[in-house]
């Protein structure tokens, strides 16, 4: 396997944090973990080296960042066994999601070079005014375990373009893509002390040193919105900057005028990747009565042709969870469900392919106030809620205290600009169901977070803006 030569260099036989396989439950590999007060070391080490870095021009630093994504891509096949082994999606998500993450890399290479600054129109005579922008000083960051790889790029490398250092904390579950990220970048170029990985199996201490160390002016986090609170209260403590990517609960709208085939296509690709584990999958489908029955027999049909493997098998395309909780919570949630009344199309039970695995699964009857229809359902499960009329679907979609990712399936114009403008999400996909891209500001509002990542709008995460008075002039 092209993965041994990257876990050779990563792996440590005596660490602490064992990575298991979701899909056969065998060990991967350890990895040594980080206790409290090397962390501190690390962020003062980052810190002096971060100084160095700012210094260095945005085409140099942009050079090294664009070397790291050569060598990211060169070994895309061997991260993307990696991320399957850890993380459990299938091989060809894998690979798309190394595409993926380094698409940041080599976006912010580019972009660190436009972090510009503007002439004013004076207030006055005889007097300037101008703004610069300028690193925010040491950045942190942590991450979640469904998208391993991309979801440190999308951080690491707008920091690094901005002229910041970074100190990043992985999940427990997928630390393995993380630390192999920082020995191609230290390969790259990338001073070692600028960006490092701390595995840990105490997230909660280093989350609160993240929020306690004066030197780390910015905190990055992608995860759950309780865990996301949790730091936000903690940031407070020296007002470090923050940016929360945090849960969703997607509405999947389909109207009477929608091109059917065209919205099964995109709820599969919506619902069914990483096995629904993502922050911005469909989470709940709504269904204008006219075409409801249409749309559901299409879609049972897809979902019940949907190969379940381990992801590194051929032709998989749902893998297991991430682990045992994360499917006792599907099971949790679809029968709570069925026992209220909601229908299985198909599936509704867990797979026998092993024990991290569940059915693909298709629901009619599914009413809005069900938990399932309320809370991250993150399985393969689709709960179709059925709608009369534009005001009521809208409606529903709002009612949730989420607004990350929203989609709907139409063809009227005027009702494309309407829906579009109602949909209180920082995203909407219209016709499409998947709208993640480097180069589009990615994230939420109300509790699906604070800040956008990629885009323009990602490097000015990690930038403050200075205005420059000149008087005298
Ligand atoms: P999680 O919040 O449990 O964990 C995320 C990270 O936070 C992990 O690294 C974990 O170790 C760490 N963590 C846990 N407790 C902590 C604490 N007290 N202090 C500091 N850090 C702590 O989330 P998860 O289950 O790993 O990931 C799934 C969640 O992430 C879902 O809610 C999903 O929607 C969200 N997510 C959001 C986005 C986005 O861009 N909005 C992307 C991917 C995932």
């Amino acid at each position: 396997m092209l993965m041994q030569v990257l876990l050779d260099r990563i792996g440590d036989a005596a660490g602490s944090l064992e990575v298991t396989d979701p899909a056969s439950g065998k060990l991967v590999a350890r990895v040594r973990t980080y206790a409290p007060d090397e962390v501190t070391g690390l962020i003062a080490a980052a810190d002096t080296a971060g100084r160095a870095w700012a210094k260095r021009t945005a085409k140099d630093r942009g050079r090294i960042l664009r070397a790291w994504f050569d060598l990211v891509m060169e070994q895309q096949e061997a991260l993307a066994q990696l991320m399957t082994a850890e993380c459990g999606k299938p091989l060809t998500e894998s690979r798309g999601e190394v595409a993926y993450g380094a698409a940041f890399i080599e976006w912010f290479a580019e972009e660190g070079k436009r972090a510009y600054g503007e002439t004013i129109p004076s207030f006055a005579d005889g007097k300037r005014v101008l703004t610069l922008k300028q690193p925010v000083g040491t950045c942190a960051a942590i991450t979640p375990w469904n998208f391993p790889l991309a979801m440190i790029t999308r951080k690491v490398a707008p920091a690094l373009a901005a002229g910041c250092a970074i100190v990043v904390k992985p999940a427990e579950a997928t630390p393995l893509s993380a630390l192999a990220l920082e020995v191609l970048a230290h390969d790259a170029g990338i001073p070692a002390d600028l960006f490092r990985v701390v595995p840990t199996q105490d997230p909660a201490a280093i989350g609160q040193l993240f929020c306690s160390d004066p030197r780390i002016r910015k905190l990055s986090f992608t995860g759950s919105t309780a865990v996301g609170k949790i730091l936000m209260a903690q940031a407070a403590e020296n007002v470090a900057r923050l940016s929360l990517e945090l849960g969703g609960n997607a509405p999947f709208i389909v109207f009477d005028d929608a091109d059917l085939d065209a919205a099964v296509d995109g709820a599969i690709a919506s619902k069914f990747r990483n096995a629904g584990q993502t922050c911005v999958c469909a989470n709940r489908f709504l269904v204008q009565a006219g075409v409801h029955d249409a749309f559901v027999d299409k879609l049972a049909a897809r979902v019940a042709a949907l190969k379940v493997a381990p992801g590194a098998e051929d032709g998989s395309q749902v893998g297991p969870l991430i682990d045992s909780a994360g499917k006792d919570k599907v099971e949790r949630l679809v029968g709570q469900a069925l026992a209220s009344g909601a229908v299985a199309r198909t599936g509704g039970a867990a797979s026998e392919m092993g024990a991290n695995f569940y059915q693909p699964t298709v629901l009619t009857g599914v009413e809005p106030a069900m938990d399932i229809a309320v809370q991250e359902i993150f399985g393969p499960v689709a709960g179709v809620i059925r709608f009369e009329s534009e005001e009521e679907a809208i409606r529903i979609a709002n009612d949730t205290p989420y607004g990350l990712a929203a989609y709907f399936y139409a063809r009227d114009v005027g009702r494309i600009w309407r829906v579009m403008e109602a949909l209180e999400y920082g995203m909407v996909a219209v016709n499409d169901g998947i709208l993640s891209t480097e180069v589009a500001p990615f994230g939420g509002i109300k509790q699906s977070g604070l800040g956008r990542e990629g885009s323009r709008h990602g490097l000015d995460e990690y930038l403050e803006l200075k205005y420059f008075l000149l008087g005298g002039v």
